[in-house]
């Protein structure tokens, strides 16, 4: 069996980002840019005042204080998004918004705070400036031709606030996967239909659609597909020609009814790895098409599939979409407050409900866990991976975890 780590290489190794499309700036906010771009204007494009105060001749005001205040003659007054009239000599001031554009002559700017003006005559300065206080000089962020974002890029939202600024409003990204949810199992009825005994309800539909439409993806429900080759192989067939990814969920354990590994082969889907030492989620299964599909098989049970999506899928989604995961995901450290066993031949995840403590955070391992347990994980606000070499978790024990959103 893999370990975790050793899964998720395979699954890199076969998953290459998508080609680029061009999207409006309101749609390109969690993209990856996939072009180099370069800077259209300068930024600030025009030197501009960083505090509502007033334009002054640095010089006139260098010795001023609450004692000995300043005099200087107030002729105008500029507000954000027009231009000055007038310039500054030596004794004058304008009154000036942030933003505004300074007028000629300015080579500082009092706040307003830092001076005594009653709206009209003479502005009273009580403090010191010096030449440059409180002045944003065009360019100084960002000059007209200079590189201003690299091909890679993810645009968060202070990317595409630069993006905004410099008047781009369409930009080039790498597409976003189309992926198709199936949920497989002849004891599975809608949410919506009442149950007769033996069945349950489809539970992994809902949650990994909503987990997608959570990442800002579009996904395609296929619905619930019978234990039954006739139904399961349409169904498959169908969602591998529409799709980028699919994840097809139960039928991928050894039991007499679990055909979709079989299925998968004969409609073309190469395994890369079936089975990842870990629990929950020991049966998943990877594969992938001669075109590129990616096909992951979760196992039926909600709780592994989830984990399963979280710990596998989502970074093949990223992978996909042009990210490179930046940082491991177990990087906070917290104190178990309870002992666990741990099983001596896979990596367990650990649903914890996790609090900060007068020393760091402290972790309540739940008991009992298991893979079917939907009741439990909604208790659970933390999913802990203890080290690989530790054979049981004790009291005090230091364990890795990551929040569950
Ligand atoms: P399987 O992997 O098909 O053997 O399923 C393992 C367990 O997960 C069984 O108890 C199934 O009833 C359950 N299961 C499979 N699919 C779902 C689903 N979509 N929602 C809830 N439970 C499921
Ligand atoms: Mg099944």
């Amino acid at each position: 069996m893999l370990t975790p780590r050793e899964a998720l290489e395979k699954i890199f190794e076969h998953t290459r980002p998508l080609d680029a499309e061009d999207v409006s700036l309101a749609q390109a906010v969690d993209r990856t840019l996939a072009v180099d771009l370069v800077a259209r204007i300068d930024l600030p494009p025009f030197d501009n005042s960083a505090m509502d105060g007033f334009a002054v001749v640095a010089e006139d005001v260098a010795h001023a204080s609450k004692v000995n205040p300043v005099l200087l003659h107030v002729h105008e007054k500029v507000r954000a998004g027009l231009m000055p009239t007038t310039a500054i000599k030596s004794g004058q001031a304008i009154m000036i918004m942030t933003g505004a554009p300074l007028p000629q002559g300015t080579t500082a700017v009092v706040m307003k705070e830092a001076t005594d003006y009653n709206g009209n005559g003479d502005v009273k300065v009580l403090f010191p400036a010096d030449a440059g206080d409180n002045i944003r000089s065009k360019g100084e962020d960002v000059r007209q031709g200079s590189a201003l974002l690299k091909a890679g890029a993810r645009i968060r939202p202070y990317e595409l606030a630069l993006l905004a600024a410099q008047g781009f409003w369409n930009v080039r990204v790498i597409s976003r996967p189309i992926v198709g949810v199936l949920a497989t199992g002849d004891e599975l009825v809608d949410p919506a239909q009442d149950l007769i005994h033996g069945k349950i309800h489809n539970s992994n539909g809902p949650a990994l659609l909503s987990a997608l439409k959570h990442w800002n993806l579009e996904p395609t429900d296929y619905g619930i597909a019978k234990d039954d080759p006739a139904d399961l192989e349409p169904k498959l067939k169908q969602a591998l020609a529409e799709c980028d990814v699919l994840l097809v969920s139960g039928g991928v354990s050894v039991g007499d009814f679990d055909y979709t590994k079989t299925i998968l082969e004969k409609l073309g889907v190469k395994e890369v790895f079936w089975k990842v030492a870990i629990k929950p989620g020991k049966p998943l299964f990877f594969g992938v098409t001669s075109d590129n599909t990616c096909v992951f098989g979760l196992p039926g049970n909600p709780i592994s599939a989830l984990v399963c999506l979280e710990e596998f899928v989502r970074p093949a989604l990223e992978k996909l979409q042009g990210f490179v995961p930046k940082h491991p995901s177990y990087h906070l450290i917290g104190k178990a407050l309870n002992e666990y066993p741990l099983p001596a031949d896979r990596r367990q995840y650990l649903f914890c409900q996790a609090n900060s403590g007068k020393n760091g955070f402290e972790l309540t391992i739940l008991r009992p866990q298991g893979s079917a347990m939907m009741g439990m994980a909604t208790r659970a606000n933390a999913l802990a991976l203890p080290y690989e070499d530790a054979r049981q978790i004790k009291s005090g024990d230091e364990v890795p975890f990551r929040w569950l959103k």
